[in-house]
């Protein structure tokens, strides 16, 4: 079994979302579990609209929500037909209804922007996208089956950081994905959301930005993966962000010790991973 890991950039776009569905469906006899970000830069989206509804700035709030919400329904009619954009249209409205309610509530009732509501709005992003991905998938002939990650991650109440309860949630991941010999090769292919846990009494929960690398780390530890593969925007670790400098090198090595003390000065794209690490089933 093998965890797949699609990165927010590597899922920007109808194309971006049809090529993560080629390359799951070339990695098919390994039985992937795709783990999935919230599309692009959804996140950031979601959290400056609780940031202006929490100040007061409904109209702001609304128009970002108005502009996110288009941007699902494009996805939606780009990447699905029939029935399919039928369902995920009432998906989006329910949704999108929610969250609206809740910057209403922030913005009028004066309700406070708690760590817990703070969760409860970021976690859309990964919940429409997971959504989305597997319905995708299934129109792309890559058969795959939604699984929701608050059933399956069960975090402590730390909200916005929130730690996993280790066993109980490899316990979860492994009821809900078999061994490979149990499950027929060419079934479904599961996928799931990354960075979204629960408390046991179901709050919903995140486990710290760019927490989705964390989840795929902790499906793989769980069923013994043999190999997680993060897929990003960029083409493996380079000797400087591309975003800030042209004309930097793709690493070839990289020893734990480097990668470690590069995730301790903050570079981005090891960070996470760096961060991932979790204890394997012994
Ligand atoms: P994802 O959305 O897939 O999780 P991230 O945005 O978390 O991806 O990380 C990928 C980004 O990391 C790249 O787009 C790149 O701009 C940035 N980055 C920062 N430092 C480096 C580096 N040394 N090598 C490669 N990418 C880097
Ligand atoms: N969507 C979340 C973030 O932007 C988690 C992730 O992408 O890993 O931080
Ligand atoms: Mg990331």
């Amino acid at each position: 079994m093998i965890v797949m890991k699609f990165g927010g950039s590597s899922l920007a776009s109808a194309i971006a979302i049809r090529r993560a569905a080629f390359l799951v469906r070339s990695e098919g006899p390994r039985n992937p579990v795709v783990v999935v970000s919230a599309c692009g830069t959804t996140t950031d989206q979601l959290d400056a609209i609780l940031e202006d509804a929490s100040q007061g700035r409904a109209y702001l709030a609304w128009t970002k929500q108005r502009d996110l919400a288009s941007q699902y329904y494009s996805l939606a009619s780009e990447l699905l037909a029939g029935v399919e954009v039928v369902q995920i249209e009432q998906y989006l409205r329910d949704v999108f209804r929610d969250l609206h309610l809740l910057t209403i509530d922030l913005a009028e009732n004066g309700r406070e922007l708690t760590p817990e509501i703070r969760d409860r709005g970021l976690s859309i992003g990964e919940q429409l996208s997971s959504r989305i991905v597997a319905a995708a998938f299934n129109r792309a002939g890559v058969p795959a089956v939604h699984l929701d990650a608050r059933e399956l991650i069960v975090t402590d109440d730390h909200f916005n950081e929130a730690a996993p309860v280790l066993w109980e949630t490899y316990a979860k991941i492994r009821a809900a994905l078999p061994e490979p010999t149990a499950r027929s090769v060419g079934g479904p292919i599961p996928v799931l959301a990354g960075y979204i846990g629960a408390t046991p009494d179901g709050r919903t929960t995140t486990l710290g930005r760019g927490g989705s690398d964390f989840t795929a780390s902790l499906v793989g530890a769980a069923v013994h993966a043999e190999e997680i593969q993060i897929w990003t925007d960029v083409d493996g670790v380079m000797t400087c962000d591309p975003r800030v400098r042209r004309n930097v090198h793709r690493l070839t090595t990289l020893s734990y010790e480097e990668a470690a003390e590069l995730a301790r000065c903050g570079a981005k794209v090891v960070l996470e991973s760096a961060m991932s690490y979790v204890c394997p089933l012994a």
